[in-house]
């Protein structure tokens, strides 16, 4: 069976990449799998182990880096880690499905550099700094403090946009899906009708 390939979306916070990988996720024909990554931070909201992310402690997270189970890590917010698993990326493609996968703006050039064709790198670009900065209140998950941080690191993370395979601006939910689907549909060779 041929192995399947990596999808990476990568955004600034509140940019809607989680939103557009659930709609992507329910089209069977994408063959798609999300790679769960491992995180430090704390569970928000309805989030569950094992589902959004495995929840490890720090010190589990270091044991993790120094057991070598890591493709790539990043503290992406000061004092918080995330993860890729090598234990999900060999899961995922190794049963022939493409793999998903939701990581900071250096994981995605970091794994894009280690697989190269083999991986297509997704910048989604919120439409402007006022509608993300609304986007992540009306999430309301994060408190004052971590949307402040997480705005403040926007100008930053969308600094990387030209360093991506694909740029695909989120302002209407289902054009930016269709343009997704469409970039994801090429790289793995789906004909779209
Ligand atoms: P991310 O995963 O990039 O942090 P989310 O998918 O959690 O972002 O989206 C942040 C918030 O913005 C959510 O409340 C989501 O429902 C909303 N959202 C996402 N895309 C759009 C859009 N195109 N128009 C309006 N609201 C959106
Ligand atoms: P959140 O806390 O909103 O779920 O995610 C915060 C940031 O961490 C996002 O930019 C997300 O893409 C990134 N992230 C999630 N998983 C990984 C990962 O495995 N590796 C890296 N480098 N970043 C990740």
């Amino acid at each position: 069976m041929p192995k399947g390939k990596i999808i990476i979306l990568s955004a600034p916070s509140g940019s809607g990449k989680s939103t557009i990988i659930g709609q992507l996720m329910e089209k069977p024909e994408l063959k798609l799998d999300f790679s769960i990554s491992a995180t430090s931070r704390q569970p928000r909201g309805g989030e569950q182990h094992g589902k959004e992310y495995f929840f490890l402690s720090q010190e589990e997270f270091m044991k993790q880096i120094a057991e070598g189970n890591f493709v790539e890590w990043e503290e992406v917010y000061a004092g918080v880690c995330y993860g890729t698993l090598v234990s999900e990326v060999e899961r995922i493609t190794g049963s022939g499905h493409n793999l998903i996968m939701d990581v900071d703006v250096k994981g995605a050039l970091n794994i894009k550099k280690r697989y190269g064709d083999d991986a297509i790198t997704i910048f989604v670009m919120p439409p402007d700094k006022a509608t993300l900065e609304q986007r992540l209140r009306k999430r309301g998950t994060d408190s004052e403090e971590t949307i402040e941080k997480r705005l403040h690191k926007s100008e930053y993370e969308m600094s990387f946009s030209p360093q991506f395979d694909t740029v695909i601006i989120n302002d209407q939910l289902e054009e930016a899906v269709e343009k997704v689907e469409s970039a994801i549909k090429k790289f793995v060779g789906i004909k779209d009708v």
